[in-house]
């Protein structure tokens, strides 16, 4: 079975068009899977979807071949499993340190200090920014936040990790070395999400794309069956 699978994925927001039109897609363990598609074409809904920011209107969304269930327990228990990072890292990132951002997916979950210490220490360490423990977030460059918000994702230890328009915002040089994060994260055994209006992106890093366009899934593929033209 697969790790994530959506079965007929429907969602309208109040007063807007259907922003999911029945929307079913397979997420393997341990792939690299960018939804491609312009914007308006659902893919933010989707990965909130995933982690349960969303329910879906009707359809099934299954994670290890089980449903996801909606009371808060399944849905800190999803949230721990499937992280999200936003395409913004400012909304995510809450704390006056690097150190408190980083901690506060841990220490929200309960676990000791010692335990949430070595999981911001591992996590800082994992996106290049150890010795920024004391520093404001809000004071570095956006490359720099990004990291920030992965790493709190991180220090929980998800087996999915999902990014909304990873480097939309960041200059070439910091989306490439967050593109390349993205590859060591998967290569460490975790699947790895990316929604994305970038096509050349998807080709260069995924091993699966899902293509959107007005909420409907129109293929679905390894990158060089569906970028055939490239
Ligand atoms: P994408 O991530 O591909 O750009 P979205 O999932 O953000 O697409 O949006 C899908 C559709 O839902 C679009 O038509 C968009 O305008 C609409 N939409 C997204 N967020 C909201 C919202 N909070 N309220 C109303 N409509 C929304
Ligand atoms: P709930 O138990 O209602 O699911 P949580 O306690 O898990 O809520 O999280 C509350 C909010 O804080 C959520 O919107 C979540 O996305 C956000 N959040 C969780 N971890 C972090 C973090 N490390 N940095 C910033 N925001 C976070």
């Amino acid at each position: 079975t697969p790790l994530l699978e959506t079965d007929n994925v429907t969602y309208t927001y109040p007063n807007g068009p259907a922003a999911l039109a029945g929307v079913s897609v397979r997420i393997e363990a341990g792939s690299k899977t960018a939804i491609v598609g312009p914007n308006g074409a659902g893919k933010s809904t989707l990965l909130l979807m995933l982690n349960g920011m969303l329910r879906p209107e009707s359809g099934e969304i299954r994670f290890s071949g089980r449903p996801l269930a909606y009371d808060n327990r399944s849905l800190r228990e999803l949230r721990r499993r499937v992280g999200f990072v936003f395409q913004n890292p400012d909304v995510q990132i809450i704390a006056p340190t690097v150190e408190a951002d980083v901690a506060f997916g841990p220490v929200n979950l309960g676990h000791p200090p010692d335990a949430v210490r070595q999981a911001v220490h591992d996590a800082l360490g994992y996106v290049g920014l150890r010795g920024y423990e004391k520093r404001p977030p809000h004071r570095l460059s956006g490359g720099e936040k990004k990291r920030v918000a992965i790493a709190g994702i991180l220090a929980m230890e998800p087996s999915v990790l999902v990014f909304d328009e990873p480097t939309n915002t960041l200059d070439p040089a910091s989306s490439e070395e967050v593109m390349e994060l993205l590859d060591e994260l998967a290569s460490g055994g975790r699947t790895v999400l990316v929604s994305t209006h970038d096509v050349e992106l998807a080709y260069r890093w995924a091993d699966s794309i899902v293509l959107m366009e007005q909420g409907s899934v129109l293929a679905r593929g390894p990158p060089e069956e569906i970028f055939s033209d490239h």
